[in-house]
Order: C-alpha cells, then sequence, then structure tokens
C-alpha cells in the first residue's frame, strides 16, 4: 500500500510520532490507517456495534515505564489466571518471561507502530463495570461477545487480523488486539535485529544486558511467534 512516511528505525522502536494523528483527547492511531479503521467503524455501527480504541500508538518511553516499573516491582505482573507473580525470586531471564506474557519489550511493541490498537465498546459494559482487557470479556459470555462475534466474521474484509489469537507459547492470547495486515506486514518485513539492540544498549532499560544476551530467544518466542492473519498475498 502506499505509504505517507516511509517505514524508518525511529518508527519501529516507537521514539518517533511522525507516522500518526490523534483521532481523539488520548488515542492516536497509524495516519494511513485512518480511512481503513473508519470504515471498519461505520460498517460495525450499521450493525450496531460502536467500536472504541483503549489504545493506540504507544511510544518507547511509555513501553519503557511500564516494563522498568514491573522488572523493579513497582508494578504488579499477572500470570494467565491473572494471579500476581512474586518477582523478586526469578532470575532476570524469568523475570522476563514473566512480563512478556503481557506486555511488550519497549522497542518491539507493536503498538509502536500505530496500526496495532487494542478495542472494546464502551456500549456493551454493564454499567460500573470498568474495561479490564482480560480474555473473558470477549468471550462468549463476556460482555463484548458481540464484538468479538462481529470482528470475526467482518475485520478481515476490512484487512484488519488479530496477531494474538490465541496462545502460542510467548504471548498470551489477546482478543482486543486488532491489527491493519497492510501496516503491520511492511513493519514486520522492516524489523531488523541490529535496529532493536542498539536501542536497548543505548536506553536504561531494567535487566538491558540479560535482554541483550537472550535476544534471539525473545524475538522468536514472544515477537514473530504471531498469527499472520493468512494474508498470505502481501
Ligand atoms: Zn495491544
Amino acid at each position: 500500500m502506499f505509504l505517507t512516511t516511509p517505514i524508518t528505525a525511529a518508527q519501529l522502536l516507537g521514539t518517533t510520532e511522525q507516522h500518526i494523528r490523534l483521532i481523539d483527547e488520548r488515542v492516536a492511531i497509524h495516519q494511513d490507517m485512518h480511512s481503513a479503521f473508519t470504515s471498519l467503524q461505520k460498517a460495525a455501527l450499521a450493525d450496531d456495534i460502536k467500536i472504541d480504541i483503549a489504545s493506540g500508538f504507544r511510544s518507547f518511553e511509555r513501553q519503557k515505564m511500564i516494563w522498568n516499573n514491573k522488572f523493579s516491582g513497582r508494578s504488579p505482573v499477572k500470570n494467565e489466571v491473572g494471579k500476581s507473580v512474586n518477582l523478586s525470586s526469578l532470575s532476570d531471564i524469568d523475570k522476563a518471561n514473566a512480563i512478556l506474557l503481557f506486555s511488550a519489550l519497549p522497542g518491539a511493541s507493536r503498538h509502536h507502530w500505530g496500526c496495532d490498537i487494542d478495542i472494546y465498546s464502551q456500549k456493551l459494559l454493564p454499567e460500573q463495570q470498568t474495561l479490564q482487557l482480560e480474555p473473558w470479556e470477549y468471550e462468549s459470555t463476556g460482555p463484548f461477545a458481540p464484538l468479538t462475534a462481529w470482528l470475526k466474521e467482518h475485520a478481515r474484509a476490512f484487512d484488519f487480523y488479530f496477531p494474538y489469537d490465541k496462545y502460542r507459547g510467548g504471548i498470551a492470547a489477546e482478543p482486543w488486539h486488532l491489527s491493519f495486515a497492510p501496516l503491520s506486514h511492511a513493519y514486520e518485513q522492516a524489523f531488523q535485529l541490529d535496529i532493536l539492540i542498539d536501542c536497548i544498549n543505548h536506553s536504561n532499560i531494567e535487566g538491558g544486558q540479560m535482554i541483550i544476551n537472550n535476544l534471539d530467544f525473545i524475538v522468536k518466542t514472544y515477537i514473530s511467534n504471531v498469527n499472520e492473519g493468512e494474508f498470505t498475498c502481501l
């Protein structure tokens, strides 16, 4: 597809905002995804499903803050059943494994690209219930079941898909994380290990040396280990 700004290392790493545009006071998405997402939203609305974005573009600095808070024990780290993990007794690589189940490595989050978003539907949330971004909310008995069902049927026609459709041995299933294939596949192809290594080496990420030492494993398990959405023609 035509890109208004060519993909750069800074876009891959989340250290620039040149490729994104604000769509409300707190959410920004890739400027070249705007019309596709608007079309998706309109089609859903015609079927009485309102799609809201909980999280769009996220910067490297923001992701680093999330990572460092978890790695140092300032923020809780949850396991696959929602229980807090006690990180203090774990080795650095096991701390990383625990965090990476739900949180991306800074510099390698798909949210840096702006073409990956976490979606929900405010209208479907019962009153006094706040969004948790947990799988049960999106399952057949959860409040967002109609949203999940609609997207399963229609997202592909608008070139959207779920990269974390199921647990693949790395990142947990994330039924809220939607990706715009024409852009995200271009970012996946532009990924270069040496750019990520250089970024980690020059930022104060907790566990930085451990990350470098285990980067091949981390990439294989948590970064490239995703559903491609059967867009094989791209
Ligand atoms: Zn996400």
